[in-house]
């Protein structure tokens, strides 16, 4: 079950989709239909536990970006997991969701206007770290060490694999 961005015309929230008014997470799409500018997917949808209606505005991501890893994975690029990677570098601190959101809209945009298909996840990572080193020291802080950590450990994986090779 993803994620879904629902507005209440003022707040944007996001959530794990599920009725507002019992909590269930069975739904049935009764009708679905392309914002105007085509960034967004509104749904109607019904509960089927309760029955009741609710309408789910869904962000479409970017498709064709492609994330290069170090170790020459490829993942599509998601908005989502950025934001969810930002978000906990984030945790407990003063900064507000919309800050966060807008940090993670800037990078998509960035990358998504400089590179056609595919853009290495170290630009990603420089990106997300240039961004909360203005926004506060303590997120910066936390997600420089765990992205290092995570670089790291790839590149050991990467020394095996060229101790292998030789053998
Ligand atoms: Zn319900």
């Amino acid at each position: 079950m993803g994620s879904v961005l629902q507005s209440d015309q003022r707040h944007k929230v996001w959530f794990d989709m599920r009725c507002p008014k019992c909590g269930c997470q069975d739904d049935k799409v009764i009708d679905s239909r392309a914002s105007r500018e085509g960034a967004t997917i509104r749904r109607r949808r019904e509960c089927v536990g309760c029955g009741h209606r609710y309408t789910t505005y869904e962000e479409i991501e970017r498709a064709g970006l492609v994330i290069m890893k170090r170790d020459n994975r490829r993942e599509e690029l998601s908005k989502e997991k950025l934001l969810s990677g930002i978000r906990k570098a984030c945790q407990k601190r003063p900064i507000s969701p919309k800050v966060v959101e807008d940090l993670a809209e800037n990078i998509v945009n960035t990358v998504t206007d400089k590179y056609e298909r595919e853009v290495p996840a170290e630009v990603i990572g420089k990106l997300v770290m240039d961004g909360l080193r203005e926004i506060d020291e303590v997120a910066y802080v936390r997600f420089a060490s765990v992205y290092r950590r995570f670089q790291e450990a790839t590149d050991f994986v990467q020394e095996v694999k060229k101790l292998e090779s030789k053998q």
